[in-house]
């Protein structure tokens, strides 16, 4: 098989239990997922290292629980509140600044690392991570936009598996286990659930506010991601994501909207067999699943009824009214950076949406834009590189609509 195969459980090393964790954005919805399904099964894991961002009472109250040997955040006064809320006699090394990330994904006295830092600032972490030859368990897409092919090259040299936690590629995952060949694949389907704004017409859409676009109508994640659900931007990063993981072009990834989010994605053989994955919206579920690969576990949630579950509906994309699906194709499609000028407009749009500085019908044409500004950078570019197209684009977009 051709696909980005580093991943796949035939060719991973065994992993021993109890595993041994670090967690980037150990604060954000995912980290707080995973330390509930780490809670579950104490005996599976031990928590060697905790990153978060700014939340300092969060992470303090997690170091409190876990007792990880290193924590990480983003700056001094960070630190220095996290040094104060700290438990008698507990004393961890504390990392700061953006480098400390990648100290911890390469943490020798880790062998799995979930990656759940949001937006472009998980990349170099998941890299330092691929190159460490660490199991990553990734939620973080962005990683896979910027540098999918710096990634697999790591993981190809230094043996490190991804496993996906983005619950479409999850359900891809478990729907792939078992085939034999790339010859066998004919297409990959990711759900979607059309976000709060399925179904709205344009004027509608020309007005609505921040609270509205974050109110998702299954899914309760970060505000980065959820903006991303209303834009339908997020199946865009999926698509990119989906073909970095498994190898296909754009042209045999598709989606379909969901609105109940039950089935979280397909698989399509030659024989016409679609092969997918069901199970309640909750991440816990791929969470857990990419952790403990191969095996599954226990987990004390809700579990999926079918018989007392509403219809379950498909439907296309509207591509006009939710133009950012269609960019995010055409920037994979267009050359290996143009998703990096993509991602990075969409996190400069998206914050200034977030902030009532510009409107939801804006950030398409902010990405467009960027887009259309966007030269290709060669093949074989490095991740600095990539890094300073990020830059550009973001000052760009920044400059273009302030
Ligand atoms: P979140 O905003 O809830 O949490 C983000 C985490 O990253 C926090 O711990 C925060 O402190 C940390 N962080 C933010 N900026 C940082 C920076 N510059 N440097 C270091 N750390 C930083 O986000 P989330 O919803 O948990 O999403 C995390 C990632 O997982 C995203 O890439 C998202 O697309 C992906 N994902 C999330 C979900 C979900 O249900 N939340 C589902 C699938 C995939
Ligand atoms: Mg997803």
């Amino acid at each position: 098989m051709k696909s980005y195969i580093s991943l796949w459980p035939a060719h991973a090393p065994k992993l021993r239990f109890p595993r041994t964790l670090a967690i980037l954005g150990s604060t954000g919805s995912i980290g707080v997922s995973a330390l509930d399904v780490v809670a579950q099964h104490p005996d599976l894991f031990r928590v060697a290292a905790l990153a978060g961002g700014k939340n300092a009472a969060r992470l303090a109250e997690q170091a409190a629980t876990f007792r990880p040997g290193v924590l990480a955040v983003l700056d001094e006064d960070v630190a220095t509140e996290l040094k104060g809320l700290l438990p008698g006699g507990y004393a961890p090394e504390i990392l700061v600044g953006p480098a400390a990330y990648e100290t911890v994904a390469a943490l020798p006295e880790a062998d799995l690392v979930l990656s759940a830092i949001v937006g472009a600032a998980g990349f170099l972490p998941t890299l330092a991570a691929a190159r460490a030859g660490k199991r990553i368990a990734l939620a973080n897409k962005e990683s896979l936009v910027l540098g999918g092919r710096l990634i697999r090259k790591a993981c190809q040299a230094s043996g490190a598996v991804v496993l996906p936690v983005d619950s479409e590629h999850n359900a891809l995952f478990q729907a792939l286990c078992g085939h034999n060949g790339d010859e066998e694949l004919a297409k990959l389907i990711l759900t979607a659930s059309g976000g709060p704004f399925r179904g709205r017409d344009a004027a509608f859409l020309a007005s609505v506010t921040p609270a509205q676009a974050l109110n998702h109508p299954n899914w309760s994640m970060g505000a980065k991601i959820s903006i991303d659900s209303a834009t339908l931007m997020n199946k865009g990063l999926e698509v990119i994501e989906a073909c970095h993981l498994y190898g296909l072009p754009v042209s045999r990834v598709d989606v379909l909207v969901h609105p109940q989010s039950i089935v979280h994605s397909l698989v399509e053989y030659v024989d016409g067999s679609q092969l997918a994955h069901l199970g309640v919206p909750d991440m816990r579920i791929p969470i857990a699943h990419s952790l403990c690969y191969p095996r599954r576990v226990a987990l004390a949630m809700p579990r999926l009824d079918l018989a007392s579950a509403q219809n379950l509906t498909f439907e296309a994309p509207d591509d006009t009214l939710f133009p950012c699906l269609g960019l995010a194709k055409a920037a994979y499609a267009a050359s290996h950076s143009h998703p990096v000028a993509l991602n990075a407009a969409n996190e400069v749009a998206v914050e200034l949406f977030l902030k009532g500085r510009i409107a939801f019908l804006d950030i398409p044409r902010l990405i467009e834009a960027a887009l259309a500004r966007h030269a290709a950078l060669p093949e074989d570019c490095d991740a600095a590189e990539l890094i300073a197209a990020d830059n550009d684009a973001r000052r760009e977009t920044m400059a273009a609509c302030c």
